[in-house]
């Protein structure tokens, strides 16, 4: 059984991590998507919420299991047996990034493969980053992400 990790910060989870899971879950046996907890970012959920929002839009696929997660992805991808780490990309910024990580991680653990999807072609511009700057200045984002978290972050926001 081919078991793949797909480790981000998800916060907040948007179409394009949702079309990445999607793939990944028709790509890979069991996919399991783990919310990072030590990002080191100032963060708009708590991992906990992160969570729960991504198990409420991902109820309809069988292969799918979240947790979160503190430390080492490649230890964390060990523990649950994963030996696919899945990761996207979007731009060639992203390369670099992705690259980088897919190297040391491969340093630190030769039997853990990294494999990255590229992103579908609408969603090459959507990121977390951006949906959450956006919404604290008032910017409308349900293009982005799905409706219910469009409306959470729009509470967080004040808006
Ligand atoms: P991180 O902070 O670990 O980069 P993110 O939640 O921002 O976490 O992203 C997790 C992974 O999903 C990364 O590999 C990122 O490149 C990928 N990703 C983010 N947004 C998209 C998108 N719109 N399309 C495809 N992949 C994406």
């Amino acid at each position: 059984m081919k078991k793949a990790l797909y480790p981000g910060s998800f916060d907040p989870i948007t179409y394009g991590h949702l079309d990445l899971i999607r793939r990944g879950a028709q790509t890979f046996d069991h996919l399991v998507v783990a919310v990072a907890r030590n990002t080191g970012k100032e963060s708009m959920f708590t991992p906990e919420e992160r969570v729960e929002i991504i198990e409420s839009l991902t109820r309809e696929l069988a292969n799918i299991e979240v947790a979160q997660f503190d430390g080492m992805t490649v230890d964390f991808a060990r523990q649950h047996g994963c030996g696919v780490i899945l990761r996207g990309l979007r731009t060639m910024a992203d390369f670099e990034y992705e690259s980088q990580l897919a190297f040391i991680n491969r340093t630190l653990a030769p039997d853990v493969e990294t494999v990255l999807l590229m992103s579908s072609q609408e969603y090459t511009f959507v990121s977390s980053k951006w949906i959450r700057e956006a919404v604290i200045f008032g910017s409308d984002v349900s293009q982005f992400v799905p409706k219910s978290v469009a409306e959470q972050l729009r509470e967080r926001a004040g808006k």
